[in-house]
């Protein structure tokens, strides 16, 4: 079971750290779903992808792609192998945690302008205090109009962020746990202290809204239909003195994400139809109309068949996806010096050991895992091997230490082969999670392989 750094499988690093310069631009621009679709759409079109609604017809080596909602895509690569013989899919989910505005947000205390947030997903709550953050997003008008909101990303604009207690007056709060030292409610970000006038009953907040209606020209009601994400600011870094890795926000999953598409990208011809998935909502149950339990994908493939003459392209959809084999691409726990006490060393993932294998995921007894067929794993063990990747077999952590889930299990509904396979993360679900280069490679280099299988 020794597994070789993947560093060492290299001459010179420069493949490796040339596609670490693509993946940083990517996550620097893609902070929220919304905009990592934009650039996935981007990307679509400037490798020969046409959107579905453009076409009339499909047959092999054609390269299409779907959207739904401006949140959620799918693209594919048509096959020589009739549809209904089944896909070889990468699936992988761009939303990450964050904190969202609420509703009603904006409100004034002791003169300060504040907008109140709620968190998405699981988050380290005290994690998000005093760093600098930025509001992506949209808000949707009554008139019909969207305005794109992006502020704190570029770096002459100003930043908001969550105050935390002086240490000089914690006692009380070092004295609670670390689950309620910072209460979510408290998750408030700070928006302006400069009043507007003398006579406004709430002067500072005032001015704010003055200021987002110059800019954006929305009133205060507004808020109600926005979708306004509150992030880490500023663009991913090299990590470590060798610049072996990267720091960013988003790497869970958004480092999969593009990994996954890049591979697609990057194939021509296939004999199954080759798809990429990039999903919603992962992070709070995969569950709405852009989430994976959605029909949409579904819906995509029956679409394809019917674009590839199927007379009953619902039963063709649902033969293909039984026949399908997927890579539930998702991002495995690395292994932390710090904390080694929660892994079992030997059934852990290693940055810099390669794309790591999870045959299942869940917690307790593996509860609400997909847990692969071993068959298919073989399969897949062999694909990885013939192409020379770097790959490794992980679970998240020690038995009953914890756990998470992913995709994996949404898909194997339909009666499909999954697997985990995706990349290591140090401080997963933190606004700086961390990556090692040679790990993003890797899984490119092993997705792109399995696309072939
Ligand atoms: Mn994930
Ligand atoms: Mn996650």
């Amino acid at each position: 079971m020794y597994r070789k750094n993947a560093w060492l499988k290299y001459k010179d690093n420069k493949d490796v750290m040339n596609f670490a310069e693509g993946y940083k631009n990517f996550i620097s621009v893609a902070k929220s779903e919304r905009l990592a679709v934009k650039e996935a759409e981007k990307l679509l079109k400037a490798n020969g992808f046409k959107n579905v609604d453009d076409v009339k017809s499909l047959k092999e080596g054609d390269r299409v792609y779907f959207i739904n909602k401006k949140k959620n895509v799918a693209a594919f690569i048509i096959g020589k192998e009739p549809l209904e013989n089944g896909l070889r899919i990468l699936g992988a989910h761009i939303d990450s945690p964050r904190l969202d505005l609420k509703e009603n947000p904006v409100y004034e205390s002791k003169g300060f302008a504040l907008g109140d947030t709620h968190y998405y997903g699981g988050i380290k709550k005290y994690q998000w205090t005093t760093i600098p953050l930025s509001l992506v997003g949209v808000i949707c008008k009554k008139d019909g109009s969207i305005v794109e909101v992006n502020i704190g990303e570029d770096p002459k604009d100003p930043i908001v962020g969550i105050t935390d207690l002086l240490i000089h007056l914690s006692a009380d709060q070092m004295s609670k746990t670390l689950s309620k030292a910072i209460e979510g409610e408290n998750l408030d970000i700070t928006l302006g202290s400069m009043p507007l006038d003398e006579e406004s009953k709430e002067p500072v907040k005032a001015n704010v809204l003055k200021l987002l209606k110059e800019k954006y020209g929305i009133e205060e009601e507004d808020f109600v239909s926005a979708e306004i994400e509150i992030v880490p600011a500023g663009p991913s870094r090299d990590y470590g003195l060798d610049r072996s890795m990267i720091a960013g926000y988003g790497h869970d999953d958004r480092s999969c994400a593009y990994t996954s598409l890049m591979a697609l990208l990057d194939t021509k011809k296939v004999q199954n139809t080759a798809c990429c998935i990039l999903v919603d909502k992962e992070e709070i149950g995969s569950v709405g109309a852009t989430g994976a339990q959605s029909l949409f994908f579904e819906n995509a493939i029956a679409k394809l068949a019917a674009l590839s003459n199927s007379k009953n392209p619902l039963w063709s959809a649902r033969v293909a996806m039984e026949n399908s084999k997927m890579l539930s691409s998702d991002v495995s726990a690395g292994y932390d010096p710090l904390y080694g006490y929660v892994s079992d060393t030997k059934n852990v993932a290693y940055l810099g050991e390669g794309l790591v294998f999870n045959k299942y995921t869940g917690r307790g007894g593996k509860g609400g895992s997909n847990d692969a067929m071993p068959e298919y794993y073989a399969f897949v063990r062999k694909a990885m091997d013939d192409a020379k990747v770097n790959w490794q077999s992980a679970e998240l952590g020690k038995v009953d230490q914890g756990g998470g889930g992913t995709i994996a299990y949404i898909l194997g509904n339909y009666n499909m082969n999954v697997i985990d396979a995706g990349i290591p993360v140090l401080n997963m679900h933190a606004p700086m999670e961390i990556v090692s280069k040679v790990d993003v490679y890797e899984a490119y280099l092993g997705y792109k392989a399995f696309l072939k299988a």
